[in-house]
């Protein structure tokens, strides 16, 4: 999806670094931690406007590594890949997954 003006925006730098902050600089899905090509991520897709709305909030944003960026990011019509749900790969030391979404939670 073509970047729009709101991304120029202090609203959306601030918003970017007040995530990363929050995060400690790195990627926030569970067993990744990494710092290479941080993105601050919508986690619900903000509209294509060019103003700050109400999905441009701390609350509707995470740190994503580039790896797990490209593995949820919207695709050319705008759709969410994977909607919008990163793999999570390894486990616990028990030997359990890290992902709550594993089948061996289902049932
Ligand atoms: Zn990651």
């Amino acid at each position: 999806m073509a970047r729009n003006r709101y991304y120029e925006t202090p609203h959306w730098k601030a918003l970017k670094r007040a995530t990363h902050e929050r995060d400690g600089w790195r990627c926030v899905v569970p067993g990744c931690g990494s710092k290479l090509r941080l993105v601050c991520d919508h986690i619900v897709t903000r509209p294509n406007v060019d103003h700050p709305t109400h999905l441009d909030q701390l609350a509707n944003t995470r740190t994503l590594c580039g790896l797990h960026d490209n593995q949820v990011k919207e695709d050319r019509f705008g759709k969410r890949k994977r909607s919008g749900k990163p793999i999570i790969a390894g486990c616990k030391a028990d030997g359990s997954p890290l992902d709550p979404r594993h089948p061996w939670f289902k049932g």
